[in-house]
């Protein structure tokens, strides 16, 4: 089935469909657009699919006509990461079906998270670990890696993924998990589109809490915060753990975020009474609404225009030997308008141990810190172009410490960055690239091949 709109060569001979092949502008716009807000580029067309059977027949058509292919669950990459120019977006959406059986949930790689949370949560489960942001697709947070407070005790979103169905770039459907083809399992996950399309993911589950003590801990240095951090993380105190740097009229503060699931009747003196915070607030919160919390910031973000901005992100990893000094320099020069007037920076600790796939990269060691700035080139602050070139600069800071980056930003490599990136992994993942997309199709945007 193909949309109103004419149907340019060399799509005429594209075999049926069980869904939709759309010539339409307004798909092709929403397709060549990403929350960045920074690369445009036009694909030829977009497949909304009916079907994983759809997805293959798309990659085997392109792979046939010279053509390259992307899979983009809800656009929220921030350089054009799912975008393929004169070439076929694949629209992952569609595939959104929620199945729970066995402790675990099979689903469409279009699921949103807050939409599997709702469904899981009436069996009275939940995901372990989730991103911050709820309305990211399973698929897309699972091709970066997907990080969120629940790190400390659950790793990463792909440490809790038991199986995949994935089309890959000759176009075959096939599964894979620890056991079977685990090299195509262990290049997907945090994969970043490079060896197949992801159409299905089989997902732990685990009892979810019923509420949530949320406590909220303000330290006045990078020093203060991390020695906490540090400390909470090792200890397993809380159940979720972030961290941000605040930009107050005053200057740099700290703000540590902790929650006990189902916590009502904490004892918070014993958790919070030696951690030395300047102050503590504690908040009970139903534990739908604590995982999904930024949705009113959201919001108001919307209303001032904040949201539809450019965002030039930058995620990195670093060392904990190096945390306090590249942090404090880092934030000791950074003036507001180089990352705008409603930037998040985000700080917090990661214990590699429970990250259980080879991707994403992480630093060496133990212990290792998020250190993300999250801008938006607001009205008045650093153009965006300035944002990427400066992200550009604390890449290469991030480097030269012993760290790495979280690939979901904006900075501009080269392929011998990437191969730098990806390490001792490198050589594994080039394989799988060349043996699952021999051809080269997937994924263009992410620029590593
Ligand atoms: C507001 C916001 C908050 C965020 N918070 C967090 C956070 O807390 N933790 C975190 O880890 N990340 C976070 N991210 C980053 C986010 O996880 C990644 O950008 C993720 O890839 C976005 O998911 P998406 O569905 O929008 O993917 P898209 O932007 O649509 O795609 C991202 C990349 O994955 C590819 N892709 C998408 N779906 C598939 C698939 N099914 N199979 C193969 N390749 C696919 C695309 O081609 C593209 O290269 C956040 C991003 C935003 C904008």
């Amino acid at each position: 089935m193909t949309s109103d709109a004419p149907v340019p060569h060399p799509f005429s001979g594209v075999p049926a469909l069980d869904g939709e092949l759309c010539f339409d502008q307004g798909a092709l716009d929403a397709a060549s657009a990403d929350f960045g807000r920074l690369v445009r580029e036009r694909p030829a067309a977009v497949l909304r699919p009916g079907s994983a059977r759809d997805v293959a027949t798309m990659v085997r058509y392109c792979r046939e006509h010279g053509l390259k292919v992307a899979g983009r669950g809800q656009g929220h990459s921030t350089n054009g990461q799912a975008q393929v120019p004169d070439g076929v977006v694949v629209e992952l959406g569609a595939l959104d079906s929620i199945e729970i059986r066995d402790g675990s949930a099979v689903v469409g790689a279009g699921v949103r998270w807050s939409d599997l949370l709702r469904a899981t949560l009436t069996e009275g489960l939940t995901p372990p670990a989730f991103t911050d942001y709820l309305e990211l697709s399973v698929g897309g947070t699972l091709t970066a890696g997907g990080l969120g407070g629940q790190i400390g005790r659950h790793g990463t979103q792909t440490a809790n993924v038991t199986e995949l169905e994935v089309v890959t770039g000759e176009g075959e459907i096939t599964t894979c998990s620890a056991t079977e083809r685990p090299d195509l399992f262990r290049a997907s996950l945090g994969g970043l589109g490079q060896c197949g399309i992801i159409t299905r993911a089989t997902l732990r589950l685990v009892p979810a809490p019923r509420t949530v003590r949320h406590y909220v801990l303000m330290y006045p240095t990078v020093e203060a915060i991390t020695a906490q951090q540090t400390r909470l993380i090792r200890e397993g105190r809380f159940d979720y753990l972030v961290g941000q740097a605040l930009l107050t009229p005053d200057g740099w503060t700290f703000m540590i975020e902790a929650a006990a699931y189902d916590g009502a009747a904490a004892d918070d003196a014993r958790l919070t009474d030696d951690l030395g915070a300047t102050s503590v607030e504690v908040q009970d919160v139903p534990y739908f609404d604590f995982v999904n919390r930024l949705a009113p910031a959201v919001e108001g973000l919307k209303a001032m225009g904040e949201w539809q901005r450019p965002h030039p992100w930058l995620d990195t990893f670093l060392p904990a030997a190096v945390v306090d000094s590249v942090v404090s320099d880092t934030l000791a020069a950074l003036k507001g308008n180089e990352v705008g007037a409603t930037a998040v920076i985000l700080l917090y600790p990661v214990l590699t141990a429970t990250c259980t796939t080879p991707l994403p990269v992480l630093p060496d060691g133990d212990l290792v810190y998020l250190f993300s700035l999250l801008k938006t080139a607001s009205p008045g602050a650093d153009s965006a172009e300035e944002m990427v070139a400066a992200n550009r600069r604390q890449y290469d800071v991030t480097r030269a410490a012993g760290g790495c980056f979280y690939p979901i930003g904006s900075v501009p490599l080269t392929k011998d960055d990437w191969i730098e990136h990806f390490g001792p992994f490198w050589p594994e993942f080039e394989a799988a690239r060349h043996r699952y997309d021999p051809a080269g199709v997937l994924t263009p945007g992410q620029r590593i091949f």
